[in-house]
């Protein structure tokens, strides 16, 4: 523990948890007696913090707008998504282990399946995995014909991949051509501003994606899929373009020492954008099958030496669209088991811990929506709500009321002792 001589007095720099379960607020269900996923889960460790500790919700961006992955984080790190986001793509580029310039613009990338008439047949190639390797000497072996700029793509898992514009005078600010659905024509980027970079950066996308079905139409790989009734992965398609966004990391905005632990390639891109260390953990999947109690270790392990740690958990957003209310339950479930291991751990000591989603994806929706999260600040001197649960419905009945997204890590970062004062 660090203690700091302050114009104000002597405070303590102490720890944080914050734990984010993707997409885990959701809404009443009239076939489970009118419980949300996370009412009807036997949640006693986040119960006992929710009872303990401030209770509140959340309006991650705003109320009533329902925030992507990406933008609910960049919010609940206290980066104002209206400044901050700049497409998705960066993020994944990042997160996927690629470095990014200023300039470079990304792209999110499917293997599909398309016909001679460059139909959508399967978005995903039949979520081709390993033949998909065998594939990349064949996308990387032509030329863009677009001056100055040069590419890489990068096979990530499964059928996803991560395309990069290198090079000056490129733009985000273009469509995709993914059409998002079966039966479709692939579609023609098109620049979404009147700017010559942006009609570079389309013109550089639609030879990418006609010359990716040259190169994987007749490749060896694909004809061998179709012998054996597998659908070809004979073209690339790209959406979500995304640049870098300039700002201030964690690290220099509120001077703490910052780790993550996160599968999903997207959150891991942002966590590192921000300056967060990422941490590895073995088993951690993004999934359902996560290991849970090894994300617990790790973010025990990494407090020791990190101000601040973020735990992050797919599994709940997982289930969410696929609409599977039990599963959902049964994630939180092992959510619960997971914070309950770091509860027993940090009790007592000088660790906070929050806990709280970055969207609702309600089950009878399958999508995110814009439906205020609840969210739990737990650890010592903190007022007791006294609520007993943890849910949706006691969020709304807590002693911290209603917040904005980027108000919950001021909120930790003040009882850690590393808020900066306001004037003298
Ligand atoms: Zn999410
Ligand atoms: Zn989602």
């Amino acid at each position: 523990m660090k203690l700091i001589q302050s114009p104000g007095g002597l405070r303590l720099k102490m720890k944080g948890i914050m734990v984010i379960c993707d997409g885990m607020g959701d809404r009443p269900h009239s076939e489970h007696g009118g419980m949300t996923p996370l009412e009807a889960a036997d949640t006693p460790n986040m119960d006992a913090m929710a009872d303990e500790g401030l209770v509140g919700f959340m309006d991650v961006v705003a109320p009533g707008v329902p925030p992507g992955s990406d933008v609910a984080h960049l919010s609940l790190f206290g980066y104002d998504p209206h400044e901050y986001y700049t497409g998705r793509g960066g993020f994944e580029a990042v997160g996927a282990g690629l470095s990014l310039s200023p300039g470079d613009v990304a792209f999110r990338c499917n293997f599909a399946t398309v016909d001679d008439d460059l139909t959508v047949m399967d978005r995903r190639a039949g979520r081709i995995k390993e033949d998909a390797d065998k594939l990349m000497p064949a996308i990387r072996g032509f030329r863009l014909d677009v001056e100055g700029l040069t590419y890489e793509f990068h096979h990530t898992v499964e059928h996803r991949g991560v395309l990069v514009f290198r090079g000056k005078n490129l733009s985000r600010h273009v469509s995709d051509t993914d059409p998002h659905k079966v039966g479709e024509r692939i579609l023609k980027s098109t620049p979404l501003e009147p700017e010559e970079a942006a009609e570079r950066t389309a013109e550089a996308l639609n030879q990418f994606t006609l010359k990716s079905f040259e190169a994987l139409k007749d490749h060896p790989v694909n004809l061998k899929r179709i012998q054996e009734g597998k659908p070809p992965a004979n073209i690339i398609l790209s959406r979500g373009a995304g640049t870098l966004p300039t700002l201030q990391t964690i690290p220099q905005k509120y001077g703490v020492k910052a780790s993550a632990i996160a599968a999903v390639a997207l959150v891991r891109g942002i966590c590192k954008v921000v300056g967060m260390e990422l941490i590895n953990v073995p088993g951690a999947t993004g999934g359902l099958d996560t290991n849970y109690s090894a994300k617990a270790e790790a973010a025990l392990k990494s407090i020791k030496e990190n101000d601040l740690t973020i735990l992050h958990v797919k599994a709940t957003d997982v289930a969410s669209h696929d609409g599977d209310f039990e599963e959902k339950r049964r994630a939180i479930e092992k959510i619960d088991e997971m914070i309950g291991v770091i509860r027993r751990e940090v009790r007592g000591s000088n660790v906070f811990v929050a806990v709280t989603a970055d969207h609702t994806t309600p089950i009878a929706v399958r999508d995110h929506m814009g439906d205020p999260v609840p969210f739990l600040l737990w650890g010592p001197g903190v007022f007791r709500s006294g609520v007993g649960r943890f849910c949706e419905r006691t969020a709304r009945k807590g002693n911290a009321g209603r917040m904005r997204g980027p108000d919950l890590i001021h909120e930790l970062l003040n009882y850690m002792g590393f808020s900066q004062k306001f004037g003298f």
